[in-house]
């Protein structure tokens, strides 16, 4: 081999220490991104068992090899904790620590007894199946950018297979008892893919940290923070001045005397009431139908794939069920009711025109007496 073990394993010490302060900077700016403090933790207990194989000595030994070798299981538990929290935010990490301090007995026992050899077999698998529990937990993780993903994955399976070629070489050779550190292209290849697979692992976890962060602000900035739907810059963001096809429908609603509402039930009430009406807004809309808050108590919703009809038997559900709700606003048994103006384009009509003509029926269904459904009427656009 053209690079020697000793160059290997100080490369995998650096880039690993490199790596793990990136992810304490990225856990120091993002504290409840615990996968990122687990993972730096098992980078460290990785770099100090290397650190310390990487240290000269003549014969296999407890302190020699198995210290480190329980430092790099450990190591492992703990980036396979990091990868359950990456997956589940929520996930247990006692099955990693139980499962890690499992596999140190099970190494541990064979050096005691002096069949170093088997201890390294063991620890070879034990480390491949850690790191293949790794690579699961990213690989059903339904998040994104999936192509780093699912990079991750692979670079984690391959990683667990040039250990478990390890294993198998020294099972093959029947190598029972070791005096020296094993020496072949399994070796070899383990070296490798632990230089490749940490350095690679560490960066696209980060780039899959820095991914979701900015997926999360993206969505926070375009979803209202009190109902959950979608606020009136993602509105025009999406539909702006584009023309719209015919098969679309654009419905406006206001909440009826809502500052009642909040004068006699209190404000908390009124923002509950707000929060039911987005609930039936999600009920009755479908996949592709958006729902928006655009002002204090008036929202939009755009449908999409629809005639005139079945816009007509949606706004009328939407109000019906706003008003079943019987959110009543005194003793008196009023209750909370909402005005609709339902427009739909004329031919490629634009959408701020077409939300104009929703608005002026919406205005018609509040002095036609409120708790009502009004059809814009179809002004042709020259
Ligand atoms: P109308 O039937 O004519 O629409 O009467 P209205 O009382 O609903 O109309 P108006 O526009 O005068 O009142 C809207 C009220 O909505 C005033 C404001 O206090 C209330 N409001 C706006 N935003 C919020 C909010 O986030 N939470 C609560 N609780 N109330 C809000
Ligand atoms: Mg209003
Ligand atoms: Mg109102």
């Amino acid at each position: 081999m053209v690079i020697d073990n000793a160059t290997l394993l100080i490369g995998i010490a650096f880039s690993s220490a490199s790596l793990l302060a990136a992810l304490v900077i990225g856990w120091l700016n993002a504290r409840s991104e615990t996968y990122l403090v687990l993972g730096a933790t098992g980078m460290a207990l990785v770099v100090m068992g290397v650190i310390c194989l990487g240290l000269p000595s003549d014969t296999y030994g407890l302190v020699q090899h198995l210290l480190p070798y329980s430092l790099i299981l450990g190591g492992f538990s703990f980036v396979y904790g990091g990868s359950r929290r990456f997956r589940n935010p929520n996930a247990s990490v006692w099955q990693p620590a139980a499962l890690g301090s499992f596999f140190i007995i099970v190494i541990a026992v064979p050096f005691f007894v002096g069949l170093t050899g088997i201890g390294v077999i063991l620890l070879n698998i034990t480390a491949a199946i850690l790191l293949l529990c790794c690579a699961y937990e990213h690989w059903q993780s339904k998040d994104h950018p999936h192509v780093a993903l699912m990079a991750n994955a692979l670079l984690y399976a391959v990683t667990a297979a040039s250990f478990l070629a390890c294993a198998i070489v020294l099972i093959g050779e029947q190598r029972w008892v070791l005096t020296a550190p094993p020496k072949n292209w399994a070796e070899d290849f383990n070296s490798i893919m632990s230089l490749v697979g940490l350095t690679g692992i560490g960066a696209l976890t980060l780039t899959l940290h820095y991914a979701r962060a900015a997926h999360r602000h993206h969505t926070e900035a375009n979803t209202d923070s009190l109902t959950g739907v979608l606020n009136r810059r993602a509105l025009f963001d999406r539909f702006g001045s584009g023309r719209q096809p015919n098969t679309t429908a654009v419905l406006m609603f206001d909440l009826d005397h809502f500052k009642q509402v909040n004068d006699r039930m209190g404000h908390a009430a009124g923002d509950r009431a707000l929060q039911r009406f987005a609930d039936i807004l999600r009920q009755e809309l479908r996949q592709g139908d958006i729902a928006s808050r655009i002002g204090g108590e008036e929202f939009c919703a755009v449908l999409t794939g629809v005639d005139q009809d079945t816009a007509q038997t949606i706004a009328e559900r939407i109000r019906k069920g706003f008003a079943e709700l019987g959110l009543a606003i005194d003793d008196n048994g009023l209750v909370a009711t909402v005005s609709i103006g339902l427009a739909i384009p004329a031919k490629d009509e634009e959408f701020s025109a077409l939300l104009s003509r929703a608005d002026a029926a919406l205005y018609q269904a509040k002095n036609g007496g409120r708790n009502q459904v009004r059809l814009a009427p179809l002004r042709l656009v020259a």
